[in-house]
């Protein structure tokens, strides 16, 4: 098993004794950008010094600068089933809790797609409990295909990310054949025992099968994977070593490790209350755990859903965040439900704004919000994405492609204040992109776009 318990527990132990000089060659060494060793990330956890963390910000902030520029990633969650086996002690869809579940018919998929696509989002993420009967492979299957072919007026969704329960090769190859984007899976936790604690006897409880759900994926060809902890359950800190190990357990065995890294903290669902859960993650602790991820892996985007506040969103933007959530439903036909004031959750958000307002905040704080799907449409995934983004010269499609696909959600879906905060951005962002031949396919893009054409990109 390549989750090293004992080491963890004792790199640790040790980097509590870190002096400062130990911390400012850590920092220093992070600089540098190519990834640091387990201890060294252990030193950035134990941190606790004012000016230390600081530092760590400060980097963090720096790095995500230099590799994202302004772009922020935007998606919506679209949960189709609640139909659960497990019973996993923190989720509302445990096998005990008792309410009506249900899973969507291909026509209510439709329905939800367009509301989605009416709030102007090109990527989703397709959410399910596990349920071999009421939920297999197939219905996911079907899922994708009906969203994929679900158009409205000028609307489609472009890019499906997954996040299901660990399955097996053939499965993953169906779902490949399907088109997913990302394959999600959230290990929860990576303390073996916590994890065995909190999956009672189901499915999902045994813990190697699930750690090593991606090697079975990238084994089926799924090349993009995002991985995940859902803090709240261990030490946050034993978990981010978790991560990393994973990763470079994927880097090694397949030349590439996660694409993405969604960081959930733990929310009050039915069935359980947070005071159940001793390693409860405060906002600080939170701050810090983001920066360092950011750190330790620069080219792995990371996600924030709507499980936080706008606020906390906000802050954790300028120290790693590269996704962000809006307009979240996380019930089973919940956006039609909430037209129709009727939601049931799987857990509480706390960011509630429509895709519109949040829209707003991130573009007044300077950033790009991105609808782009083109990377996974041009085949620049896995490894190749990678040796792309690692050499820079990915933000020649990127910085242009957030800015085409930013015009063309203003024009379709945009307010007037939309439409003049995005014009905004994009003529001073413009200026920014170094190569000309760049900056000419993308002013002659724009101004497709304002003529009506669509889906354009690089
Ligand atoms: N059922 C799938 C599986 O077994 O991996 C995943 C889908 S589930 C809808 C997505 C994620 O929601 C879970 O992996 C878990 O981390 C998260 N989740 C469950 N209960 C939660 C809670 N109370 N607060 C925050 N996140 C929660």
């Amino acid at each position: 098993m390549f989750i090293d318990h004992e080491y963890i527990e004792k790199i640790l132990e040790e980097a509590k004794k870190a002096t400062k000089e130990e911390i400012n060659a850590v920092l220093e060494r992070a600089k540098k950008r190519d990834g640091l060793s387990y201890e060294d990330i252990a030193v950035l956890l134990q941190a606790e010094d004012e000016e230390d963390l600081k530092e760590i910000y400060k980097l963090a902030g720096e790095i995500k600068d230099s590799i994202y520029g302004k772009r922020v990633v935007m998606f919506a969650p679209l949960y189709v089933s609640d139909y659960c086996v497990n019973n996993c002690v923190y989720c509302g869809y445990q096998r005990c809790n008792e309410f009506g579940r249900r899973k969507l018919t291909m026509e209510e998929v439709r329905e939800e797609v367009k509301i989605l696509e009416k709030m102007g989002h090109k990527r989703l993420a397709l959410e399910l409990g596990e349920d071999p009967v009421n939920a297999p492979i197939d219905y996911v299957v079907e899922c994708l295909d009906t969203i994929y072919k679900t158009q409205n007026e000028n609307g489609e969704i472009r890019r499906v990310n997954v996040n299901i329960a660990a399955t097996t090769v053939e499965n993953y190859k169906k779902l490949n054949e399907a088109k997913i984007g990302t394959y999600i899976l959230f290990q929860e936790t990576y303390h073996k025992p916590t994890y065995e604690k909190m999956h009672p006897k189901s499915i999902k409880g045994d813990y190697n099968y699930h750690l090593t759900a991606f090697d079975r994926a990238m084994e089926a060809g799924v090349d993009d994977v995002g991985a995940g902890v859902l803090f709240g359950l261990a030490d946050p800190k034993f978990e981010i070593i978790g991560l990393m190990m994973h990763n470079k357990h994927l880097e090694e065995k397949f030349g590439v490790g996660f694409h993405t890294i969604s960081m959930p903290r733990l929310k009050p669902a039915k069935g359980m209350t947070l005071e159940q859960f001793p390693h409860i993650v405060d906002d600080d602790m939170f701050k810090k755990l983001v920066a360092i991820v950011r750190i330790a892996v620069p080219f792995t985007g990371i996600i924030m859903s709507t499980r936080e506040t706008a606020e906390m969103r906000r802050e954790l933007l300028k120290c790693g965040v590269s996704q962000l959530s809006a307009g979240s439903s996380t019930g089973v036909g919940g956006y039609k439900d909430r037209e129709e004031g009727k939601e049931v959750s799987q857990f509480k958000t706390s960011d509630e704004r429509t895709p519109l307002e949040v829209l707003k905040g991130v573009l007044d704080d300077g950033y790009i919000p991105s609808y782009c799907t083109a990377c996974y449409r041009k085949g620049r995934t896995g490894e190749r994405f990678m040796t792309l983004a690692k050499s820079g010269e990915i933000q020649n499609m990127c910085e242009p492609n957030a800015m085409a696909t930013l015009l063309e959600f203003a024009l379709d879906y945009g307010d007037k204040e939309i439409l003049e905060k995005s014009e905004k951005v994009i003529s001073k962002e413009i200026e920014n992109i170094k190569r000309e031949d760049i900056k000419n396919v993308l002013k002659s893009n724009l101004e497709k776009l304002r003529k009506g054409q669509r889906d354009l990109y690089i």
